[in-house]
């Protein structure tokens, strides 16, 4: 064992079961988004959803235009420090397109909501949400799907926080090519 695999308790989904399953999802908007005339734009939210957006993207059988916005509401706890502000917007003018926001993970929904409203704002024609992970244990903020969007996830999550596949705890533990629980002793800050 490495000391990047000591940090964890519990491992919740294996690479194996991670692959599988984006696999599927990816097949599921593919057969979705078939009929769009225009090809649908794949939004990464950074910084958490580079990894399933990487391997969600290689497997969506379509053309498929991809641009990543950065919403931040988390300074370096486990809990959420408010209202999200979008810190880094699209490149891509979505106005008249299907937009897919790929998300790490889903809990209060507030990041959610302010990433809908902005895509609605810049007139996209619909909106989909695939996320990872999706707590809708911890939901607090119930957001809607613009137009005819899905809403498509990969796994509910317990009411714990997470790490790996793209998920951070204080910036690290993005690399971890499963999704697990820390132990106690490494949840915590670290003065910058
Ligand atoms: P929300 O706005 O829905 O409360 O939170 C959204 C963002 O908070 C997620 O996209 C993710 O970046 C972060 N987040 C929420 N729960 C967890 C968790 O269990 N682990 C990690 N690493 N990030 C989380
Ligand atoms: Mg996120
Ligand atoms: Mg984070």
């Amino acid at each position: 064992m490495n000391s990047l695999d000591s940090h964890i308790e519990t491992v919740l989904w294996t690479p194996d079961q991670i692959t599988s399953r984006v696999y599927e999802l990816a097949a599921e908007i593919s057969a979705d988004l078939s009929h769009l005339s225009e090809p649908p734009v794949l939004v990464g939210v950074a910084t958490g959803a580079f990894l399933f957006l990487a391997d969600l993207a290689r497997h969506i059988r379509l053309p498929v235009a991809v641009d990543f916005i950065r919403a931040e509401s988390y300074g370096c706890g486990t809990e959420s420090n408010g209202a999200p502000k979008i810190s880094s917007d699209l490149k891509l003018d979505v106005a008249g397109r299907h937009v897919v926001l790929v998300e790490d993970i889903v809990d209060s929904g507030s990041t959610l909501s302010c990433l809908i409203a902005h895509l609605e704002s810049k007139g996209a024609s619909s909106v989909s949400v695939s996320t990872f992970l999706d707590k809708p244990s911890r939901r607090k903020v119930h957001f809607k799907l613009l137009g005819k969007g899905k809403f498509y996830r990969g796994f509910e999550c317990p009411d714990s926080f997470v790490v790996g596949y793209g998920m951070d705890f204080a910036e690290l533990y993005r690399n971890l090519p499963y999704v697990g629980v820390l132990k106690p002793e490494h949840y915590k800050c670290q003065s910058p």
